[in-house]
């Protein structure tokens, strides 16, 4: 199948140009003007006065986790339906080990999430949880079958959180493969302190579990995992920054000149923490770990993009439906899931604040969505509208202005975070791998389980 892609202007990290673009099958096979005069072609997309942008990537999503005894309510079926919606065509998720229980048991599990339903295109970062004699052999082959970047917890102690000792040889096993360890940075002392504190003193709210997780644990947390990278000279990238002191302490270690990526997330550049003043419940719908903060880190979030200290924009993708989920926890907040949905708005909303408000360049929107992620975490057929990779496209229209609504919404939840926020920008067209997933807004080629596994190579980039 050859897809023509016409008069559309094409989007780098370093530039734009107006070209065509020829697809063959499942690759880009050429670039340049008027190429329907050198080439045949099966079908022509007219795309004058849209932009095409490479695929996004969202490095950041939980399809199908279990979470106090419920699951997220997007599967990877229709969670990589809203993904592709939405213009991202890569997600990685992660598999994560239970503690006892082995690295390629966890990675058993997710696959058979994925394999038969994801659409998209998917990887997975490993959460470690019990690094022993027996896990530790596991991991080379792990490794090799695709899977090189591997996740680490500092809180949720008892599941998922492992002490610094465990995370210095986590670190060096993981470098001396050529990998990545990412992790999430909250100090778990100070937030159980805070639950106690506010549950003796009867404060059980929502409102309380964005208290219970200050940003000084976050800043706690990043500054002792980066002190570790450190001492064992490894690459870090810490997921879901929400906060401008953290941002401080990351660039501090610049004078040491350590490789350090930071990721933060849609609703930490575009909410803040008045959506915990909501009456009743209703604030519960934005309970996740870190929590929403002030606008004045929307806007550190924001100049730390533009700024180059931000390397990429993921959502967190987590739903839970909020009522039969969320309200589990109506009474007391330490019981409601968290997380929250976004992977279908990301795209749309980075464009219309970032780039049409005029905070971030073009460019660098591409950069942060897209082609980042695929270099940080070794996905070298991704990333980038580039001759020999992969045919993920994105036809958008600039100009398209629409308003964000659960009902319209492809997501498997009964609510969305930006609901009413009207947006400028639309996703038109999708190509997922050289097939047309979404024409003109509405879903087409949309076949359950074509989503591939993205085998991933090592992490060699530099900044
Ligand atoms: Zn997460």
């Amino acid at each position: 199948m050859k897809i023509l892609i016409c008069g559309g202007t094409l989007c780098y990290s370093h530039a734009t140009f107006k070209a065509d673009l020829l697809v063959v099958d499942e690759k880009i096979v050429a670039i340049g003007d008027d190429l329907k005069k050198h080439h045949s072609f099966d079908e022509l997309i007219d795309a004058h006065r849209l932009l095409v942008f490479p695929g996004g990537i969202d490095p950041h999503t939980h399809m199908d986790l279990p979470v106090m005894g419920t699951h997220s309510s997007d599967d990877f079926e229709t969670g990589t339906i809203s993904a592709l919606h939405g213009g991202t065509t890569s997600i990685i998720d992660f598999a994560n080990q239970e503690k006892g229980g082995t690295l390629n048991d966890a990675l058993d599990i997710w696959k058979a999430k994925a394999s038969g339903k994801a659409i998209s295109d998917y990887g997975f970062h490993l959460t470690i949880t019990d690094l022993n004699e027996r896990t530790k052999k596991e991991i080379p082959a792990i490794f090799k079958s695709g899977i090189t970047s591997f996740k680490t917890f500092t809180a949720y102690r008892g599941s998922l959180m492992i002490d610094d000792k465990m995370m210095g040889e986590i670190m060096r096993e993981i470098k001396a493969l050529g990998g990545l360890v990412t992790v999430h940075a909250e100090d778990a002392d100070t937030i159980e302190d805070k639950i106690r504190e506010y549950k003796n003193a009867g404060l059980l709210t929502p409102k309380y579990h964005a208290l219970s997780h200050p940003i000084s644990a976050e800043v706690k947390a990043a500054s002792r995992v980066m002190d570790l990278a450190y001492q064992n000279e490894s690459g870090l990238y810490i997921v879901h920054t929400s906060a401008g002191d953290t941002l401080k302490a990351i660039q501090k270690n610049f004078d040491r000149r350590q490789r350090v990526f930071v990721e933060t997330c849609t609703q930490y550049l575009l909410l803040d923490d008045s959506v915990y003043d909501q009456p009743g419940f209703e604030s519960a719908k934005y309970v996740m770990s870190p929590p929403i903060r002030s606008i004045d880190d929307c806007k550190d979030l924001w100049y730390a993009l533009r700024a180059g200290l931000v390397h990429s924009v993921a959502t967190d993708h987590c739903p839970f439906h909020y009522k039969g989920q969320k309200d589990a926890g109506d009474g007391d907040f330490t019981k409601i899931p968290n997380g929250a949905p976004g992977v279908e708005n990301r795209m749309e909303l980075i464009y219309s604040e970032g780039v049409d408000k005029g905070r971030i360049t073009l460019e660098k929107f591409v950069e942060v969505t897209s082609t980042y992620a695929a270099r940080i975490f070794g996905m070298k057929n991704k990333g980038a509208l580039d001759i020999g990779k992969d045919a993920d496209i994105v036809l958008f229209d600039p100009s398209a202005l629409h308003t964000i609504s659960s009902s319209s919404s492809k997501q498997n939840v009964d609510y969305n975070l930006y609901e009413g926020q009207t947006v400028t920008g639309k996703v038109i067209t999708v190509l997922r791998r050289g097939k047309v997933v979404v024409r003109n807004g509405k879903a087409d080629q949309m076949e359950k389980g074509t989503g591939q596994f993205i085998k991933r190579d090592k992490f060699n980039f530099s900044l």
